[in-house]
């Protein structure tokens, strides 16, 4: 769980992808202006977005993508940044199995 007052992760991953409401999206901004801890998430974010489209470009299933996400906001929960890499180079691995 995020601290109290701090942007939820599905909040911040909706914001990376531009799929906010311009009113949420300017929330999210002027949180952002004074959070350097959502700004770091935002960058961790980023990282994984990279290796998630590596592996959606290698896998052409239209369900990948809903899969991926569903993936990514659940990883996101977990607050330790080393055990939820792990989590996704195992996914990406996973998406380069024949
Ligand atoms: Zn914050």
């Amino acid at each position: 769980m995020a601290p109290m007052g701090d942007l939820d992760n599905a909040d911040l991953v909706a914001y990376t992808d531009g799929e906010l409401h311009a009113s949420r999206q300017k929330m999210v901004e002027a949180h952002l202006q004074h959070c350097q801890l959502c700004r770091r998430r935002i960058v961790e974010f980023a990282e994984v977005d990279s290796l998630i489209q590596a592996g959606a470009r290698l896998r052409r299933d239209p369900e990948a993508p809903i899969m991926l996400k569903q993936q990514r906001v659940q990883a996101t929960e977990d607050r330790n940044r080393n055990a939820w890499r792990a989590k996704y180079w195992a996914l990406l691995v996973a998406l380069l199995a024949p």
